[in-house]
């Protein structure tokens, strides 16, 4: 009975209200949208690589449990793997990894943006000038040290460090932060390098005169030389990089012509090397909280690719039983980098390419292909 009252209840509910609508109005079609805005996906004007050097999975879940549970990391949603391995080597170093991210390439380790053959190939920072956008280096090391050299210079051994940072001179890189103020000041060749920057009419502060600022003059590049040779720990009383993102970010925006950016959480690895829990924890943390501000300014933005990743994992870094939340009984299988897969975050404008497995220098070519750059 019940049944064959409902049926045309139904009927009457899924096909009625074909009947009782009124009839479809055909709108009249708009003005036909710009064919480029449709055919194109939506590009980010900026893109910012974060790299924590020596970050693998236990590093970032160290820090985690060292803060509550809880990491900016947590704010990505599309996450991958690369493999980190270099052209002569299963086990990488920052230089050949960096040069990976940077060239494209897999090459040698202790290679700065050269291949194999030890010959220069331009960069995601050189090809971000060519294309006129602004460009950034902030790195927690000295900024000729491999991660950051990678981007910027060309040299076949990583130690090459002078000459390394007259390859910054051979670039109009509009802001860079970091250590190794001897490698422009007092050099074996008598060359004062931030006297010819300044020159070249750049803003130039040191960690001897200055608090890094909190805002600058965008008429001029600037530099900021934190450090005579390598910055100092977290744990020793650093406090510049997440300031230090900020303000890249900001600088780098107002400039007005979209911008490369690399950030390097250096002394993550310097952790491992060492086979301290706690300063990989200090470490990672500091650079967590770069993340969260580098993202802060990519929500607002809209247009920014953010990527966050490592070279490689350093100690074969493992989190032993007897660990508690916020007590890591941290545990080394090494003192060097290993070939673990490395995680990558991404977010923004061209993030989903970065969902899934691939080599290291695929993020090179992902970032290429979200500028609409050809190699
Ligand atoms: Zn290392």
């Amino acid at each position: 009975m019940m049944k064959r009252n409902i049926l045309p209840l139904l009927l009457v509910l899924l096909f009625g209200s074909c009947v009782v609508s009124k009839p479809v109005v055909v709108p009249t079609p708009l003005p036909s949208p710009d064919p480029i805005s449709v055919a194109i996906p939506k590009k980010p004007r900026n893109v910012i690589l974060m790299v924590g050097d020596g970050m693998g999975v236990t590093q970032i879940t160290a820090g985690l449990y060292s803060n509550n549970n809880k990491l900016n990391l947590e704010r990505f949603k599309v996450i991958g793997f690369h493999k980190p391995h270099a052209s002569n080597k299963l086990i990488t170093d920052s230089a050949a990894a960096a040069t990976a991210f940077a060239c494209g390439i897999k090459t040698y380790n202790g290679a700065i943006g050269v291949n194999p053959d030890t010959v220069a190939v331009k960069t995601i920072l050189e090809y971000a000038e060519e294309n006129e956008l602004s460009t950034g280096l902030v790195a927690t090391s000295t900024i000729v040290h491999a991660t950051p050299a990678s981007f910027i210079a060309h040299q076949p051994q990583r130690k090459m460090y002078e000459e390394i940072a007259r390859d910054f001179l051979k670039t109009e890189i509009d802001l860079f932060i970091g250590g190794g103020k001897r490698y422009f000041d007092r050099r074996v060749d008598g060359d004062n390098l931030l006297d010819i920057l300044k020159l070249r009419g750049y803003d130039i502060d040191t960690y001897l005169e200055d608090e890094l600022p909190t805002k600058l003059d965008t008429d001029k590049n600037y530099a900021y030389l934190t450090a005579d040779s390598d910055p100092l720990t977290v744990a020793a009383g650093r406090t510049y990089l997440p300031g230090a993102s900020k303000l890249a970010t900001d600088f780098l925006h107002t400039r007005g012509k979209g911008f490369f950016l690399m950030i390097e959480g250096s002394q993550i690895d310097w952790g491992g090397h060492a086979n301290d829990s706690d300063y990989i924890i200090s470490e990672m943390l500091d650079f967590d909280e770069a993340i969260g501000l580098v993202m802060d300014y990519a929500e607002k933005d809209g247009e920014t690719l953010v990527i966050v990743t490592a070279d490689h994992e350093t100690g074969g870094y493992a989190i032993n039983p007897g660990s508690e939340m916020g007590k890591i009984e941290g545990a080394f299988t090494s003192d060097y980098h290993t070939a673990d897969m490395v995680p990558v975050f991404a977010y923004g404008p061209g993030a989903e390419a970065f969902g899934g497995i691939y080599e290291n220098t695929a993020i090179f070519d992902k970032m290429m292909k979200a500028f609409g750059w050809k190699r």
